[in-house]
């Protein structure tokens, strides 16, 4: 008998052919990138701030427009906030706090996706918050999905 595991990316959402194909590449292997044990070997960019709850890096793909993109994301591999205690949300606030000191943006924006990739816009079932810095000329404005695409085809 096969386990039948849950999906950990959503290839779909995937904003280039190459985080596509890193994508699908983990998939087949198993791999959650943002489980802290693989982190340091399958994502680019290093952990620059850790906590006890959190760590954080560089985006490996930035959304474009974005003057700097961060990634705030747990140790653990939970897809839902209020899988982790409340002592961990203060943690949270103290991560964008440190982020927000470091880079000294004219504004930020924060995006963080919870429950069920297929339905929240989300590429990768590991629990992450995006921080972006945001500058006065944008090269084009960010955008973030945080829904299925809308068009009454759910991806199962
Ligand atoms: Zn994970």
């Amino acid at each position: 008998m096969t386990e039948q595991r849950e999906a950990l990316y959503d290839a779909c959402a995937a904003r280039s052919e190459a985080q596509r194909g890193h994508m699908l590449d983990l998939e087949k292997a198993g791999i959650c990138v943002f489980c802290a044990e693989h982190f340091p070997v399958y994502h680019r960019e290093p952990v620059e701030i850790r906590g006890r709850y959190w760590y954080v890096a560089r985006n490996d793909f930035p959304y474009a427009g974005t003057s700097a993109h961060y990634l705030i994301v747990p140790y653990v591999h939970v897809s839902s906030f209020d899988e982790l205690p409340d002592e961990a949300g203060a943690e949270l606030w103290s991560m964008k706090r440190a982020l927000k000191e470091r880079l000294d943006p004219l504004a930020v924006a924060t995006v963080e996706r919870s429950g069920d990739m297929r339905y929240n816009g989300g590429s990768v079932a590991h629990l992450h918050v995006h921080f972006v810095a945001l500058d006065v000329a944008p090269s084009q404005t960010v955008r973030f999905r945080v829904s299925s695409k809308g068009d009454g085809e759910a991806v199962i």
